[in-house]
């Protein structure tokens, strides 16, 4: 199937004070349509940038995009003013943070019903009706009563709730979620992840989940990109990788989460901290944090290559992914 969304060799950088900073450094992957795709990393893997070029909001002046491409739907996301005329009826967005995207003076209904009265010259009326199927479409209790509240009365969750009406408004083909649940407790992340996979089926929309939290992805995403450094290092099936890891950073990440087919104890969480973008280790950027880590790390950068003996579509950039998938073996045996 041919993709929605693809993304190639994307390089993002920023100027800071003491240097040029890549935040996203050659990052390729692709979202078919009605697939849902997590880009999952730690703080400073380039996930929410890559985010951001794909939606035209790298922030300026500091950010810009030094090279790649990325199509939507067979347009060029990068010409100047594509990203800005479908985002929001084509590619919709939600935050983590909603108060920030909500305008605390209006009401929620006023609000929602604004979508349909800006893109679809909807009337008063009919907006208002609108906004009242969006809120319970999306599980908003007691919703007649709740449209004429302000953003201030919902809690966090409902406020989730009341962002993700908004986007879907205008049908879009690709929800963007950019940590739609950090700010939530472990029930509350659990009820929106429910919605977001209910929705997405109900839509038929792509849907891409961008989060630091294995966890959270595990039941809802079709496919996984995991980040490190501005560095797409592996992606596959979620299944297939979460049961085989080729990459240290993953079966680092997945030290601490008991998926699918029980606790993983034994893989040792990652230890350490993400690199410092200005300075980062020659060859693999991951070394400093690597318990795999040889000469041949320090002297080359890996590149992502088929993992050796999985299914196709799983690969990682790592020069000693055997190892790594031989140990993820034994921990499924031995668990
Ligand atoms: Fe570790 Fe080397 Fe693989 Fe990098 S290339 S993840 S340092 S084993």
């Amino acid at each position: 199937m041919s993709a929605l969304l693809s993304v190639r060799d994307l390089r993002v950088e920023f100027t800071t004070s003491a240097g040029t900073v890549t935040a996203v450094d050659g990052a390729s992957f692709d979202v078919a349509p009605g697939e849902t795709v997590a880009l999952l990393g730690e703080s400073g893997s380039g996930k929410s940038v890559t985010a951001q070029a794909v939606l035209g909001i790298v922030p300026k002046p500091a950010g810009r995009i030094t090279g790649g491409s990325v199509e939507y739907d067979g347009r060029d996301l990068l010409a100047p003013g594509t990203a800005g005329k479908l985002r929001g009826r084509e590619i919709a967005m939600v935050f983590q943070d909603p108060l920030s995207s909500l305008n605390p003076v209006f009401r929620v209904g006023t609000q929602i019903g604004e979508m349909f009265r800006r893109h679809r010259g909807a009337s008063r009326k009919e907006a208002r009706a609108e906004a009242l199927e969006l809120m319970r479409r999306v599980g908003i209790p007691a919703a007649e009563k709740r449209l004429d509240d302000y953003p201030h009365q919902f809690s966090g969750g409902m406020r989730q709730r009341v962002m993700i009406a908004m986007a879907l408004a205008l049908s879009p083909k690709l929800l963007i979620a950019d940590e739609p649940t950090t700010a939530l407790d472990v029930t509350v992340q659990a009820q929106i992840m429910e919605l977001l996979a209910r929705l997405q089926a109900e839509e038929g929309m792509s849907l891409v989940l961008i989060t630091h939290d294995l966890g959270v992805v595990a039941d809802v995403a079709d496919r996984v990109v995991l980040m490190y450094a501005g560095r797409v290092v592996e992606t596959g099936p979620i299944r297939e990788v979460y049961e085989h890891s080729a990459h240290p950073y993953t079966s680092g990440l997945m030290g601490s989460v008991p998926v699918i087919d029980g606790p993983r104890e034994r893989l040792t969480p990652i230890q350490g901290a993400p690199p410092d973008l200005l300075a980062l280790p020659s060859g693999c950027s991951f070394r400093p944090r690597c318990r795999y880590a040889e000469s041949v790390c320090a002297e080359r950068e890996p590149v992502l290559l088929a993992a050796p003996g999985r299914p196709d579509g799983h690969r990682a950039a790592c020069h000693r992914t055997e190892h790594v998938l031989r140990d993820a073996e034994g921990v499924l045996h031995d668990a």
